[in-house]
Order: structure tokens, then sequence, then C-alpha cells
């Protein structure tokens, strides 16, 4: 079985303008049309079987709208197989983000997506600090971009290895996912500052450019049972990083748990 924990999926209408958009910011080409039956088409041309889809909030305005569609995206996959698992997003600046946190968890989500670039503030700003809060409070998941955003580039890093652990520090939760294996570009600090700390890390994007040997010193320091296989469709390919992190011929024990068993145990699949 193969879990994606990291792929962005948004309404029909809205998704060819958007992708070229952020294509654009980022400068990174996209490898599906960014729709629903575009992930699907990719996951089974990978064989994936369920993948995580996270909505970004870039306003507290778009709490409503967003959270409909992946309302709708859970209920039209509400089936056993559950192909795809959409969280919730959640902004900073959000009014009441206790009451909206009980809210996404009345409603079914397991988790919620931040982004303290496209958000604005840092990972260690009193509005996460909250988020993270009601997040332990509600047993929600929490998935974080983390380290250099490609659209964000020459700009501060939102959420440095520092600011993570600030807020490790400052609300230990154990259901916290930094994406891109810990912080995107920074693998040093990761190395000597994350691993070891009771946190997942995802591989969403990086595997194309990670490479063989800074992927294994990292599993080494942090352990398998916190690395969760993820591509970050559409800007990434989904067959390809399914291809990559096999080409690294890790243990097949190791393999498993990074491609299903980590992700099955934290969504409770
Ligand atoms: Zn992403």
């Amino acid at each position: 079985m193969i879990v994606d924990f990291h792929s962005h999926i948004f309404p029909d209408k809205i998704a060819g303008k958007t992708i070229e958009l952020l294509s654009e910011k980022g400068g990174i080409p996209p490898f599906s049309d960014g729709t629903v039956d575009g992930l699907v088409e990719k996951m089974n041309e990978a064989g994936v079987d369920v993948s995580v889809t996270l909505p970004v909030l870039t306003s507290p305005s778009q709490f409503d709208s967003v959270n409909r569609f992946a309302l709708e995206v859970n209920l039209r996959f509400a089936d056993k197989k559950k192909r795809l698992i959409s969280f919730a997003g959640i902004h900073p600046e959000c009014e009441d983000i206790d009451g909206k946190m009980e809210f996404i968890k009345k409603s079914g989500f397991l988790g919620v997506k931040v982004h303290p670039d496209y958000q604005g503030t840092f990972i260690d700003d009193p509005g996460y600090v909250r988020i993270m809060e009601a997040a332990r409070d509600n047993d929600l998941i929490v998935v974080t971009h983390s380290g250099v955003d490609c659209g964000f580039r020459g700009l501060p890093v939102r959420c440095t290895p520092d600011r993570a652990l600030n807020l490790i520090r400052r609300v230990p939760h154990r259901k916290l996912v930094l994406a891109h294996l810990g912080a995107n570009e920074m693998y040093g600090e990761v190395l000597d500052k994350l691993c070891d700390e009771d946190v997942y890390f995802d591989t969403a994007y990086i595997l194309r450019f990670v490479g063989k040997e800074m992927f294994e010193k990292i599993l080494a320091k942090h352990g398998e049972d916190k690395i969760l296989f993820a591509t970050d469709s559409p800007w990434s390919s989904v067959k390809g990083d399914v291809e990559i992190l096999k080409s690294f011929s890790l243990a097949k024990e190791t393999e498993e748990k990074i491609f299903s068993g980590n992700a099955r145990r934290l969504l409770g699949l």
C-alpha cells in the first residue's frame, strides 16, 4: 500500500487558473492539472492508494469556501477505499481559532494544513501557537510547510528549524508534520536541530533534489517511524517520486513504514 501524505487539489472551476498562477510564482511546472480527477489519475498511474490533500488559506476570509470544498472531497471519497482524504485549512489570523478548530474536528477532518509563507507570519507566532494548542486538544494532525518556499526565494524563511523548535517546545504535540523533510533546502540544520525530535517529516517535493545520501543521513538520525512518503502533487510527479524512493533501495520494512505504515498509524486507517 502507498499513502501520499501531501498533495494539492482545487475545484474544477479555478484549478486551471490557480495552477497557472502558482506555477509562475514558484517557477515550478505542474505535473497534473490540479483537479480531483487529475490527481486520482496520477495516483492510479503510480499505484498510490490514498492521497492526503492539503488546502492552504492565503487569507482568513477563505475559511468557509476552502473548507466547504474540502468537505465535499471527503464526502465524495467517504467509501471504504478513501482514495482522497482532505485536511482542512486554517489561518493564524482567523477569528475564534478555538471554535474553528472544534468545527474542523466535528466535521470529521483528521487534520489541518498551515503555510507560514503564504500566511505572512512565522511558525512560532501566537496564531500558530493557538492553532497547535487547539490541535492538541482536539487530537488533530497539523501539517506545516517548512523551509525554503520556491515562491518566496530571497525572503525570510517563515518556518526554519529554529522556529519549528520554538513551536515544538511551546506546544508539544505528537501529531505535527514538518513538510519537505523537516525544512526544504535546510537539511544541515534539520540534522543538527530537528532529528530526534518527536515530529514527523514528509517527503513532499524534495525527493528529486535531496539525493540518496542526505535522505539516508536524515533517516538514520530521525528514525524510520517518523518519515511519511509524500509528493506535493501537482508540484512533483507522483509516479516519479514513488520510483525515486524505491531507487533508494531501503530495507523492505523501512520502505513499507515510509510508504504507508507510518501514515496509516497517524491517520488511523
Ligand atoms: Zn505542498
